[in-house]
């Protein structure tokens, strides 16, 4: 049996529930979870947002801990080591998507939680421990401090992979962040450790003081200010769009210069409001992306290693998970809560 926090309806209203894990299999690893980090996703999804909830839900998909477990033919982890496993916790394995490393745009991709596993609800990391096949399961250099890697399993690698993917990733060019959030301070993160010249495009003119100065963005732009977004037309490279809520696009894209790309990892319930004539007149493309494979996590979280990049966090016990989810709601969190699962789960 598993403790965990879950949600039984709509309501998103979070308390203490106990489940089954399944037992351990050949290739799979259990640990123990030390932190689990709080993403927007999850807020969505509590209150089936999206249309697609199932109740119970244990939300939690930025999580890490230590192993406890190896099943006989898991090769890769040893008991107590640091691991991570993100938003996704098995896949098909065969469709040209696994094959090439980019399981997850599997058709059959089984989410970490509200996802069917065997006709049964998965469960994610707001619970005591878990049970997952290795082939999902990332590893966490030592040198980083657990609680502030949490956000890097979903955050970190969702901003990580366009930036990768789409060349958001060469020094000097002018690379654009809409809202200061979980993801979207991930991404300032990795912009500068990349030598980008950075900008975060934001609705709170009162996160402009500590992105400078702690974060270190060289500019900072507040969306709702017609003047600063008119003076910075036509002066980006690249823009990553991290905002949840439905937002104007025209205004940013308009920041783009001809040829530049912005990339949607938002998922704001509303359908987009995006006048033709911006991406034309400018031949600029607009695309989205969704997390990042396994081995880009990996990836991610051995650059992260090197460079000590990790997430700005607010650290807080299980039974505060209903209020950080009102908070989040309004953005007041620099940048992500972090549940302190080991100390405080009873
Ligand atoms: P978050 O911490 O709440 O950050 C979102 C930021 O968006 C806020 O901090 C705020 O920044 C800005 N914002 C909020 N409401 C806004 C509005 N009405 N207009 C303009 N800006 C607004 O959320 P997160 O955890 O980073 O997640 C962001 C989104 O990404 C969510 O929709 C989440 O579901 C999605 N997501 C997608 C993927 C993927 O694979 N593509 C993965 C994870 C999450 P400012 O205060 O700076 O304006
Ligand atoms: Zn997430």
């Amino acid at each position: 049996e598993c403790l965990g926090w879950a949600a039984k309806d709509s309501s998103g209203v979070l308390a203490p529930w106990k489940f089954p894990r399944r037992p351990l299999r050949s290739t799979d690893v259990k640990f123990k979870i030390s932190y689990c980090g709080i993403c927007h996703t999850d807020l969505h999804l509590i209150h089936n947002e999206w249309g697609s909830s199932k109740y119970p839900m244990v939300p939690g998909h930025e999580v890490v801990g230590v192993v406890t477990e190896v099943g006989p033919g898991a090769k890769k982890f040893k008991v107590g080591d640091h691991v991570g496993v993100g938003c996704m916790v098995f896949s098909c394995l065969k469709c040209d998507h696994c094959k090439h490393g980019d399981e997850q745009y599997c058709d059959q991709l089984i989410w970490t939680y509200n996802s069917l596993e065997d006709g049964k609800i998965t469960f994610g990391g707001y619970s005591g421990f878990m049970v997952t096949d290795e082939k999902f399961v990332c590893r966490v250099p030592n040198n980083l401090p657990l609680d502030a890697s949490a956000p890097l399993l979903c955050a970190g690698i969702t901003v990580y992979s366009p930036m990768k993917h789409f060349g958001m990733t060469q020094p000097g060019k002018n690379f654009g962040v809409v809202g200061l959030g979980g993801l979207g301070h991930m991404a300032v993160k990795f912009g500068k450790a990349f030598g980008m010249k950075v900008t975060v495009i934001s609705t709170s003119p009162n996160k402009e003081k500590e992105a400078r100065e702690v974060l270190g963005a060289h500019n900072f732009i507040v969306s709702r200010d017609a003047a600063q977004m008119t003076k910075a037309a036509k002066t980006m490279d690249y823009i990553l769009d991290t905002v949840s809520a439905p937002h104007p696009l025209d205004a940013l894209l308009e920041l783009l210069k001809i040829d530049g790309k912005l990339v949607m990892v938002g998922l704001p319930d509303k359908p987009l409001d995006l006048p033709a004539g911006v991406i034309i007149f400018g031949r600029r493309t607009l695309a989205g992306s969704f997390i990042g494979s396994i081995k880009e996590t990996q990836d991610m979280l051995d650059f992260c290693g090197k460079n000590n990049v990790t997430s700005m966090i607010e650290l807080v016990p299980m039974d505060y998970v209903n209020k950080a989810m009102e908070r989040l709601r309004k953005s007041d969190v620099k940048y992500r809560f972090v549940l302190d699962v080991e100390k405080t789960l009873k």
